[in-house]
């Protein structure tokens, strides 16, 4: 079975994301558990887990189709002590934040070079970063999201994504997400029926295909392997509605969260629904 939803608000506090996600039909949902453009944000209280907890039931969604993502700001490859420092602080709050809420994944982009340090050192780097939060955490497993590679990001190709896991101690809480607008982006084919099997086989041999745990399910607006990240809705975009009928009938991406983080919050719900209707 496929469980969608959309990256929702979490506006007023984390127990209104799975409101949110309710109201347009989500049976998964992303959200950010702490403002994704600060720092530091106050911890969260009992009451709002409590509540947001209690909403994820009245919204029937189980933390296995929960992805938060962490802030924008995080950059596990940061070549730079101090900063670098501050984003490993950063990111053990938000697996922390996880924990508290009884999720189980924290899904994140592996972070930049920013052109001073070498592409190997920032990929060893992040896998370090990782190593630190995984061992002062329990139960949350550490997703890489793919990227566009835009401007001076890793995490482009396969690969990068490989050679971090590779040096992860504990390879039962490291996973990854893959996003479709980005692997387009990044140069693999996911539009033809021969590139799509291809770009899996792909990702299969050289990550592995049982780390795969989440899908950020977009389409793109700019041209293949144009390196730019800019998501587009559903069938509007470069991918097309034949890629999002294969995906939605490739049992391969059954029981994962597939998260929509399309631009236009109004057609969210219809989103949900025409991706069921291409399920059979
Ligand atoms: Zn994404
Ligand atoms: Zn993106």
């Amino acid at each position: 079975m496929k469980y969608i939803g959309p990256h929702v608000s979490a506006t007023g506090g984390v127990e209104n994301a799975p409101l949110n996600a309710m109201a347009v039909g989500a049976t998964a949902f992303a959200l950010f558990t702490k403002n994704q453009r600060q720092w530091v944000s106050p911890p969260l209280s009992a009451k709002s887990i409590d509540a947001f907890k209690a909403n994820c039931g009245k919204a029937g969604i189980t933390p296995d189709f929960i992805l938060p993502h962490d802030s924008y700001l995080i950059n596990l490859g940061q070549p730079e002590e101090e900063a670098l420092q501050k984003s490993r602080n950063a990111f053990f709050d938000e697996m922390k934040r996880c924990e508290q809420l009884g999720l189980n994944m924290l899904n994140f982009h592996p972070g930049s070079h920013l052109n001073k340090i070498s592409l190997e050192d920032c990929l060893r780097r992040i896998a370090e970063s990782i190593n630190m939060a995984l061992d002062q955490t329990h139960n949350v497993t550490a997703v890489i999201e793919n990227t566009a590679g835009q401007g001076s990001n890793v995490g482009f190709s396969f690969q990068h994504i490989a050679f971090i896991i590779d040096k992860i101690e504990d390879k039962d809480r490291v996973g990854v997400c893959i996003d479709t607008c980005h692997t387009y982006s990044a140069g693999y084919d996911l539009k033809t029926e021969e590139g799509y099997q291809q770009t899996w086989k792909e990702f299969d041999e050289t990550i592995g295909a049982h780390y795969l745990r989440a899908v950020h399910l977009n389409d793109t607006k700019k041209p293949f392997a144009s390196r730019v990240d800019r998501h587009d809705s559903i069938g509007k975009g470069l991918l097309g509605m034949d890629f999002f009928q294969r995906f939605m009938r490739d049992p391969r991406f059954d029981d994962m969260p597939l998260i929509l983080e399309t631009p236009d919050e109004t057609l969210w719900a219809e989103e949900i629904k025409l991706l069921h209707s291409l399920e059979n």
